[in-house]
């Protein structure tokens, strides 16, 4: 069965309902990204978080990290209000936050779907083992084909590589549920890489493999021509390796195309934020993971010196105070589910019957 695709959501009746402004009801969130910590163990030169011509990132502190207290908190509310899934991400390295098996655990015993994203250098041990039977995925990112080209991208020790591949053998040996794929991010320098990593990975036991192209600018048109030169090439190559790759066991989903898709807004008011918002490190919610750390025109409000749940269900308002025409002319994973949303809102009840 299918594991991305935009209409998830249209299995959330009453969340749809309550999207609007004139519904005046709210809803808990269904998704919530968690941002642990923002520290990380690797330094990928084109960690978005830290590229200075993306506005995602532009205020982030890497010292900045969710005390153990306030995640406990967050927890319990994440329970308490029915949310149906979190997200660990970065900012930082997900994995490099103390208490992150804790939280996991306790998520997951609360009746919490939990997934993480990760670079994949520390899944091993109590952290490995909560995720092998508790968790539904985790997604390691990954650009790199050998050793030396991952150390390259990523300023990390020759040997880094073998040890994120022993950990992805080994965490499959665990024998859990937990769905493992690998996110792989395509540039300029790993074009030609593409479907042998298909293979290596599916070859070391990985669930799925994502293909996607790195962001380098708020433009998309800009992210378009940096991606031209290869396109060709990588495009043959990801059809490729859903061609010969996939199979029951091994799912590929070429994500890589063109970007202009995911930049361009036409609605005032977006319906993923009241879906999927994002608790970062810094203790603010934020509008989703694509203004995450922008203090300009991507926080909802601080959870510092009150609970999750009390800010949420606090007043309706601030959930329409962000204009995508306006404040998202850049890079967007939920555009089109987005899209979709409004389409289905705006439809005249009148004409409702003439499906
Ligand atoms: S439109 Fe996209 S970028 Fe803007 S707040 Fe919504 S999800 Fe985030």
């Amino acid at each position: 069965m299918q594991l991305y695709t935009n209409l998830k959501i249209f299995h959330y009746q009453d969340k749809l309902d309550s999207l609007p402004q004139e519904s005046n009801t709210i809803e808990a969130p269904i998704h919530i990204r968690i941002k642990p910590t923002n520290a990380c163990n690797h330094n990928c030169s084109y960690c978005a978080y830290l590229n200075k011509d993306l506005q995602l990132g532009q205020d982030m502190s890497i010292a900045d990290r969710i005390p153990a207290q306030k995640m406990e908190e967050i927890v319990s509310d994440c329970i308490e209000m029915g949310v149906k899934a979190v997200t660990f991400s970065g900012g930082g390295e997900p994995l490099c936050y103390p208490q992150l098996a804790t939280t996991a655990r306790n998520l997951a015993e609360g009746g919490v779907s939990i997934a993480t994203l990760t670079n994949g250098a520390l899944l091993h041990g109590e952290v490995a083992e909560v995720f092998s039977s508790l968790g539904t995925w985790i997604r390691i990112s990954m650009d790199g084909w050998d050793g030396p080209s991952y150390a390259r991208f990523r300023s990390v020790g020759g040997d880094e590589f073998s040890k994120i591949m022993t950990n992805i053998k080994n965490f499959k040996k665990l024998n859990g549920k937990c769905f493992l794929g690998v996110s792989y991010v395509i540039n300029r320098d790993n074009a030609d890489h593409v479907f042998e990593m298909g293979q290596k990975l599916k070859d070391a036991g990985v669930d799925s493999i994502k293909f996607s192209g790195c962001v380098v600018s708020n433009d998309g048109h800009e992210n378009n021509r940096y991606h031209a030169p290869v396109f060709g090439r990588i495009k043959e190559q990801t059809q490729r390796a859903k061609a010969e790759l996939q199979s029951d066991g091994f799912e590929v989903f070429d994500a890589y195309h063109e970007l202009d898709e995911k930049f361009d807004k036409q609605y005032t008011w977006c319906p993923n934020l009241q879906i999927q918002p994002v608790i970062a490190a810094d203790q603010r919610v934020y509008t989703c993971h694509d203004k995450a750390y922008n203090l300009d025109a991507g926080v909802l409000g601080s959870i510092k010196d009150q609970s999750f749940k009390d800010f949420w269900f606090s007043n309706q308002d601030k959930f329409y105070e962000i204009n995508p025409i306006r404040h998202c002319q850049h890079h967007c994973v939920a555009n089109r589910t987005n899209k979709l949303i409004h389409e289905y809102l705006n439809v005249n009840p009148d004409h409702l019957p003439f499906v």
